[in-house]
């Protein structure tokens, strides 16, 4: 990998830890060049590993930045974590689906989605199930209670 200061062509792995709960290896590159000390990560792409069946029979790769986006649009009543949570939270998406399947669909995206929000915040699983349709049996219009936080204009 190149130096992200000098972009000389090679840098050396200094030190590599990988995580003890994610699938992802920490590491500590130093340029032979201006000696910058910098951190990589390296984790699953799924974007490169499996690709996602539409209903129309086509296919389309995984798009973290998407994701990244739907999910900060689950956190209206909390600006704080749209900006600071949603892309782990996406991230943790990718890697929860990362498996060995051979193809993923966009439920599959959506119902993984839901359960790790669930996880994080109860109100945003419910928001962004909303969103997403996800919620069939509960037909009853109204917004989520939004308790502490004041109700917010949906865009
Ligand atoms: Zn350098």
């Amino acid at each position: 990998m190149f130096c992200i200061n000098c972009f000389h062509k090679s840098t050396s792995v200094s030190n590599s830890r990988p995580h003890k709960k994610q699938p992802q290896i920490w590491r500590r590159r130093t340029c032979a060049n201006c000696h910058a000390v910098f951190t990589t990560y390296e984790r699953p792409s799924l974007a490169d590993n499996t690709p996602i069946d539409l209903a129309d029979g086509s296919t389309d790769t995984f798009n973290l930045g998407r994701l990244i986006l739907s999910i900060s649009k689950a956190f209206t009543h909390s600006p704080n974590d749209a900006q600071y949570s949603s892309l782990w939270l996406a991230q943790t998406v990718e890697d929860t689906l990362s498996t060995d399947r051979k193809s993923i669909s966009p439920e599959d995206i959506e119902a993984t989605t839901h359960q790790v929000l669930k996880k994080f915040d109860e109100l945003a699983a419910v928001q962004y199930a909303a969103q997403h349709k996800l919620i069939s049996s509960t037909r009853k219009r109204g917004r989520p209670s939004l308790r502490e936080h004041g109700p917010r204009s949906r865009e």
